[in-house]
């Protein structure tokens, strides 16, 4: 018997990994992020299974379910959005599942700042402008590490994916464009691959009036970069002068 801890993807489940499509269709008991995980990958569950939503449940009662599926001797599939390395509380999970003595495993899933970013058909990092993305969010009812303060990310004017953050926009814009200038292109994804998903694109002067505009208040990614323009130098990777292991460059100054 062990736990699965299962990357959900970001909604569609066309964006689950086989490994994840294929346990969940066999799955007879599942504990699922029922705030986030999108209803069209909760249905790839069979009927019949076991299925609980943690958005109600403590941990203890998560221990109850882990510690009966050890005794029934069945496989449990822990769903989380995304993949569940980020912001997934899987550590303390972990920790209980040692505790009782039950193995498991971990499939990775597609985060929503690849599906925000493949919405936005955008490139998040772009040749001697932006090398660095930084997966970050704003401080909630978990505080921020000082150092890790948006005013301390943004000087290094990396690409900014933001969680759980839609709901401050208006003080994310405000902080960051101090660092990154008021025309830094900045976007917001609302239900990144869902049916409604909403893209909100303009810059740090004006996103947070878009964004407060068409209601979105959650399950939103923000992403702040001059990566998100089109407008930036080349990569030298399709360069005609760049070689590299697989193709012959044709002319001087061709190594990186
Ligand atoms: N493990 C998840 C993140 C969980 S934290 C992942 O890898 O994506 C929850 C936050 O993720 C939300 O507040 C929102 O910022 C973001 N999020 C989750 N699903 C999303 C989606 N489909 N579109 C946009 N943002 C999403």
């Amino acid at each position: 018997m062990k736990v699965v801890f299962v990357g959900a993807g970001p909604g569609n489940p066309d964006l689950l990994t086989v490994e994840a499509h294929r346990l969940l269709s066999h799955c007879q008991l599942c504990i699922y992020a029922g705030s986030l995980v999108s209803p069209a990958v909760i249905a790839l569950v069979p009927e019949g299974a076991e299925l609980h939503d943690s958005a109600t449940m403590t941990l203890e009662e998560m221990e109850v379910v882990f510690a009966r599926a050890q005794e029934k001797d069945i496989d449990l599939i822990r769903l989380h959005t995304g993949d569940p390395a980020i912001y997934g509380a899987i550590r303390e999970q972990m920790n209980s599942l040692d505790r009782l003595g039950i193995d498991y495993e971990v499939v990775p899933g597609i985060s929503s700042f690849q599906a925000a970013a493949a919405a936005l058909k955008t490139e998040l990092t772009a040749p001697e402008i932006a090398q660095t993305i930084i997966l970050s969010r704003t401080s909630g009812r978990t505080p921020m590490p000082e150092m890790q303060e948006l005013e301390h990310l943004a000087r290094t004017q990396s690409t900014l994916c933001l969680f759980l953050s839609v709901h401050k926009i208006g003080e994310v814009a405000r902080d960051l464009t101090t660092y990154y200038g008021a025309e830094c292109p900045a976007a917001v994804v609302f239900r990144a691959s869902w049916p409604d998903q909403v893209l909100v694109r303009g810059s740090l002067a004006d996103i947070a009036e878009k964004v407060e505009a068409a209601q979105i208040k959650k399950t939103a990614m923000i992403i702040v970069g001059q990566a998100l323009s089109r407008d930036l130098p080349v990569s030298k990777l399709y360069h005609r002068h760049f070689s590299h292991g697989y193709r012959q460059g044709d002319g001087p100054g061709d190594t990186l």
